[in-house]
């Protein structure tokens, strides 16, 4: 039996730590589509301390398996450990490398894929994302306003590339003719997407 109640402990330790984990009211929008969908199959970029995946696998449907992806060692180490502690290792499946370099080994098809990673690697994740997903299945990109800075004609030098390429990211995201998108500013920015065309 899974033991979600250390989920309250991890992410303590990830908000204390200073570790970019999923803010509540973002978390609490996706478990409503994750609880819609009951999914088979979920793919998430960006693993952190497994905090989001361990959330999610709350929503699986049975049988179902997350795979996901960390390029900092450390991170997964600390995943695989919270993911054991809380007991969900048969679910959750951790791939320890640049996104981009995995990416192009997987060839099965997920309802629901989360981005949740480098923001200056959206478009990319994204290509690969569309070919990943099943027909009726969901895309999910995190902290696609960045900070607000997306929005604002007002950027320091330091963060334009980045929020030249979010908004780049967004208006294709939201032009794709085979997707149903919207953009919802909760938490840091959230795109939704439904693949209804493939
Ligand atoms: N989804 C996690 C959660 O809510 O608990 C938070 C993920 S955190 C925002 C982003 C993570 O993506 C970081 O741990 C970072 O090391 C990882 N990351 C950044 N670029 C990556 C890449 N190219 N491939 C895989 N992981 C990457």
């Amino acid at each position: 039996m899974a033991n979600y109640e250390l989920l309250e402990e991890i992410e303590k330790f990830g908000r204390e730590n200073k570790i970019p984990i999923l803010l509540d009211d973002t978390l609490e929008y996706i478990s409503k589509i994750l609880n819609d969908v009951k999914p088979m199959r979920i793919l998430e970029i960006g693993t952190a301390i497994g905090f989001s995946a361990i959330c999610f696998s709350k929503y699986l449907a049975p049988e179902g398996r997350i795979d996901t992806i960390e390029i900092e060692s450390l991170r997964v180490e600390q995943a695989l450990e919270n993911i054991e502690k809380v007991g969900v290792q048969s679910k959750i499946r951790v791939l320890e490398g640049d996104a981009l370099d995995i990416l192009p080994y997987l060839n099965e098809e997920y309802d629901v894929i989360f981005i949740d990673a480098a923001k200056g690697k959206y478009l990319e994740f994204f290509e690969h994302a569309l070919r990943l997903c099943k027909k009726g299945g969901y895309i999910i990109a995190d902290n696609v306003l960045y900070k607000g800075m997306v929005q604002s004609d007002y950027n320091k030098h330091k963060q334009r590339t980045a929020v030249n390429k979010l908004r780049s990211f967004i208006d294709m995201v939201l032009q794709n003719k085979n997707l149903e998108s919207k953009l919802i500013d909760i938490g840091d920015g959230l795109t939704v997407s439904k693949m209804i065309e493939k």
